[in-house]
């Protein structure tokens, strides 16, 4: 690990000015970023703990006005949203998604905004921001789930923009089911089904190189909200993740295979 100054901010504002020191990195869990400071691959002048700011954590139940749902701050645990009562009761396919990430460690130290803005291309997260109809509020600005995640470890972020919180709408059925790495338990793929009234959203991670809608599974489950409606569709292999994990091929098989068993688990 290089040298580098640590600093612990307590509002936004004072984080908001201290990302702006050159070569500044935010600090969230710290589950992917100490791992890289350690093997020298990143070199910041400064790190920005966001820990200690009281705005970017905790879990609200979403106003009506605003189309009900959650909110969630950036800084809040994984293990938070997987044990919080409120998550459980207004949308338990989050809680659930947020038991399944990690281990116990991770759950513990990971959080929400570090998640979604490291962006990686087999994290859990990413899906539900998708088929959740989220918003995600930064220092600076209100940026569609939709339009959030661009590419590969890339999202609409900005350098030095800070995630603060998340908005989940609440939906009518929802649940996600995922087909795991043994070790890491990222998500080799995993697919985020969510039903609001008469449209349907299918968010698939793992798969390819960011999180993306299955808008043909959209399609037949919106006519039918039944496993067996998704029986002879696929999504093309072609352009998918291929590793030692699993071909683009299976990928490919496993999407539809994890659609079917969200869809059975959202009842
Ligand atoms: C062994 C292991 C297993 C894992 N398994 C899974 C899994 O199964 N599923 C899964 O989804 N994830 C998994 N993860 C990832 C983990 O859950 C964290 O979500 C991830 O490491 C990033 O979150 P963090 O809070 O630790 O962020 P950090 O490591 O602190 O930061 C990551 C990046 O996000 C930036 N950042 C942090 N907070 C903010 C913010 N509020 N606004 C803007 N930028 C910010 C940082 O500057 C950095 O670039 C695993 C990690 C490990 C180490």
């Amino acid at each position: 690990m290089y040298a580098f100054t640590y600093q612990r901010p307590t509002t936004l504002a004072d984080a908001a000015t201290a990302i702006q020191a050159e070569e500044a990195k935010l600090l969230g869990g710290g589950q992917t970023l100490l791992p890289t400071l350690k093997q020298r691959l990143a070199r910041p002048t400064d790190l920005i703990d966001l820990g200690a700011i009281p705005e970017l954590k905790g879990i609200r139940e979403a106003a009506q006005g605003d189309g009900g749902g959650l909110e969630i701050g950036a800084f809040t645990r994984h293990a938070e949203v997987a044990h919080s009562d409120l998550v459980k009761r207004v949308i338990p396919a989050l809680a659930s998604l947020a038991e399944g990430i990690g281990d116990r460690q991770v759950r513990n130290m990971g959080t929400l905004g570090g998640s979604i803005a490291n962006a990686d291309p087999s994290a859990d997260y990413p899906s539900a921001v998708v088929a959740l109809k989220s918003v995600v509020t930064t220092d600076r600005r209100s940026i569609s789930g939709d339009d959030f995640f661009t590419g590969m470890f890339e999202t609409a972020l900005e350098p030095g923009e800070i995630v603060k919180s998340v908005r989940f709408s609440r939906p009518d059925k929802a649940a996600y089911a995922k087909f795991r790495n043994p070790a890491s338990r990222y998500a080799i793929v995993g697919v985020f089904v969510a039903r609001f009234g008469a449209e349907v959203r299918v968010a698939v991670t793992g798969a390819a190189g960011s999180v993306f809608r299955a808008t043909a599974f959209e399609t037949a489950l919106a006519a039918d909200f039944r496993a067996e409606a998704l029986n002879g569709l696929s999504v093309e292999a072609d352009g998918l993740n291929a590793d030692i994990h699993a071909s683009a091929d299976y990928r490919a098989h496993l999407v539809t295979v994890m659609a079917k068993r969200a869809v059975e688990a959202a009842g």
